[in-house]
Formats: structure tokens, sequence, C-alpha cells
């Protein structure tokens, strides 16, 4: 089922939470909304859901308006970071209740009942466990069997709000991946709202960058990556180093050095932050170049294949943080104290004034 989602606004008294929340999500894809905390993620994904009125704007679910539809008749399914499992309920139980509970007419049998849910449970490897409680439960099993029960009532489109947030980083890996394996053997519309942006990149088909109750950006996980559409796209989906500095007829002036940026070959005279990620930032031993920017190393960390490197500008009061391999890393031969010379490999210019809300 496609969602589309028109011209959407939410205000909480004086508080507009939502703004203009124009989206399309075709069927099968799976769309993170990602942002920080407070842009509006979880009011749009519960607008979706019917749990919650827009002020103004329409949902459609395959082009059919739902704005008065009842939650209960959308036909989505929820799991939700806090959403508890019925504690008083066994695994089974709390996965056969969306079709227990279902007007006679349309409810199964008890016995296609328990072959449903039995197979849910070997989807998410939890077979074997349908007599235990909530509570004899790990957090990430838990999570797993409130998939199995969304999953049971064969929804059209599932929604996921922070799903994996209260678990730790490896079970939330295995966690996602599981939900990307279920979402395409179901073939089912996922919206999914996190705020961990390494999440939205690893599992999405889209993200929605959201920002301020405002849609920032929404793209493949690569074009919101590798071309982010504003400076608070940039900053919130890696690290990245700011240079400050001026923009001259596609010439970008940051004081010691001199950059082309021939996108911006129309502006005669503006002030300009230059962004560039710490693998884009390499490093010499010797000064190459006249674009070479020299800096005091101020800490390296060398856990793992990439080394990460603190520096500290020679030329200017400012820190950057380059990302090297580990062979690169042995080559050079860095230690902390020397200086070395910086190189922009790859820069993207933003003008401040074009982003003024
Ligand atoms: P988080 O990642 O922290 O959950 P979010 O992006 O999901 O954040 P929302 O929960 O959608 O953000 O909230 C957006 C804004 O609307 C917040 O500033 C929040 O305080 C406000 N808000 C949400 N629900 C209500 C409500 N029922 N009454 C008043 N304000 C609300």
């Amino acid at each position: 089922m496609s969602i589309q989602i028109q011209n959407v606004w939410k205000q909480y008294g004086t508080f507009q939470a939502l703004q203009q929340i124009n989206l399309e999500i075709p069927k099968g894809e799976l769309v993170a909304l990602l942002g920080p905390s407070g842009s509006g993620k979880t009011t749009l994904l519960r607008i979706i859901a019917g749990l919650e009125q827009a002020d103004q704007g329409a949902i459609l679910f395959d082009g059919e308006d739902l704005t008065d539809i009842h939650v209960k008749n959308r036909q989505v399914g929820f799991v939700f970071q806090h959403y508890a499992l019925f504690k008083h309920m066994n695994v089974f139980e709390n996965v056969a209740f969306g079709l227990k509970v279902r007007k006679k007419k349309l409810r199964p049998s008890a016995a296609e009942i328990e072959e449903k849910v039995l197979e849910l449970l070997r989807l998410v490897k939890m077979d074997g466990f349908a007599a235990r409680y909530p509570a004899q439960l790990s957090g990430g099993q838990r999570q797993r069997i409130a998939l199995a029960r969304a999953l049971a009532v064969e929804p059209k489109i599932l929604l996921l709000d922070e799903p994996f947030g209260a678990l730790d980083a490896k079970v939330r890996k295995e966690l996602r991946r599981w939900l990307r394996k279920l979402h395409d053997e179901f073939q089912i519309t996922s919206v999914f709202v996190t705020h961990d942006q390494e999440e939205a990149l690893d599992v999405a088909d889209r993200i929605v960058v959201m920002n301020e109750g405002r849609i920032e950006q929404m793209g493949t996980p690569e074009e919101v990556y590798d071309n982010p559409a504003s400076p608070f796209v940039y900053d919130f989906l890696g690290n990245v180093n700011l240079f400050h500095g001026r923009v001259r007829k596609g010439k970008l002036n940051l004081g010691s050095i001199e950059l082309e940026a021939p996108e911006h070959v129309h502006i005669s005279d503006a002030d300009a932050v230059a962004y560039v990620r710490p693998h884009q930032l390499s490093i010499t031993r010797t000064k190459q170049g006249i674009d070479a920017i020299p800096a005091k190393v101020i800490y390296t960390h060398a856990v793992g294949p990439v080394v990460y490197i603190e520096l500290k500008r020679d030329d200017a009061d400012e820190y950057l943080e380059a990302e090297v391999s580990k062979e690169q890393f042995e080559q050079l031969k860095i230690r902390t104290g020397e200086v070395v010379y910086a190189h922009l490999k790859e820069v993207k210019v933003f003008i401040p004034e074009d982003f003024v809300i």
C-alpha cells in the first residue's frame, strides 16, 4: 500500500510541531524518518497511524483519504520502543492476540492461528519460546516478538517508532537486519522513526531528514549522505570539519589557502562555510602543494581499522578531525605533538545566508 502525506500541519498550543509536510511513499518501500529529538518524527508517525489528528492536510493510503478513518481500520501494524508486550500473556498469546480479537466472521480458526503464530516465531527465530512470558525474555527478544505480533495481522503498513532504541549496539544492528528481511518478505510498506543516522543509512530505501517540524531533505541513503542539501543535513549525518571563509566568483578563500568552488561562480562576494568529512581530509608529513593546512597532532586513537586523528590548525584557532586507514597511519608514522599538513580532498561549500530560516 502506498502512503501519501499531503500538506500536513500540526500545532500543540502555540508550538508548531509539523509544517507543510509533503511525502509520497511508494508501496513496498522502507522509509526512515530521521532527525534530532523534537523534530516531529513521532508526531508524523502518529498522524500516519491515525493516533493523532493533523490540523490541516491529508493522509492517503493507495489514493484513499484516511483522514477520518479510525486507527483500527487502517491496517497498520506498530512496533514502539516502549510498547511493552502483554505481561500476563505468554509469547504465543501475545503474537496471537491481534488475530484472536478479530470479529468472529474474520477470525481464523484456532488451528490456523496456531500455524500462523508458530510460523512467525520461526521467522523471528523465536520458535521454542512460545510458552515464555515477556519477563523471561531479553530486550532484543521482546522486540522480535513485538515485530512478530505486529506482522501477525498482515498489516499493509508497518510503523515503527525507535523500535530498537533501548537495545545495545550489537543487538540493534542484528535487529535492523531482521527488520529489513521481514519487510522484504512481507512486501509491506514501512515507516521507521529513528534519531540514529547509522541505523537509517543502513536499513532504509529512502531517508527523510526532519528538523524543527519540517522536511530538510529526502533521498536514498547515498543521496543524503553524499549530497546533503543543507548544512543541517551535513552536520546531522556524520562528523564534519567546518572552515569559515569567503566565496568570490567560484573561489573559496580560507585564509591561508584558496580552493575552487565552481558551484558558486555566480557569487561575487559572500561569507561561506566549507564542510569536509574527516575521511575527506588527507594528511602528509611534508608540505605538498599550496593548499596544505599546517596543523599540530593533538590526539590519535588507533583502535580498529580506522585511525582517528585530532589536529589543531597552526594558521587558525580551530580543531580538525581526520580519519585514515590503519595502513596509512602506520606509513605516516604520525606522533602526537608534531606538525603535519592537512589537505581537503572533497569540500562542500554552503553560503549561510541561503539557509537562514
Ligand atoms: P524524539 O526523538 O525525542 O521522540 P521527535 O522528533 O519524535 O522527538 P515529536 O515527539 O514528534 O518529536 O515531538 C515534536 C515536538 O512536539 C516536541 O517539541 C514535543 O515536545 C512536542 N509535542 C509532542 N507531542 C505533544 C503534545 N501532546 N503536546 C504538546 N507538545 C507535544
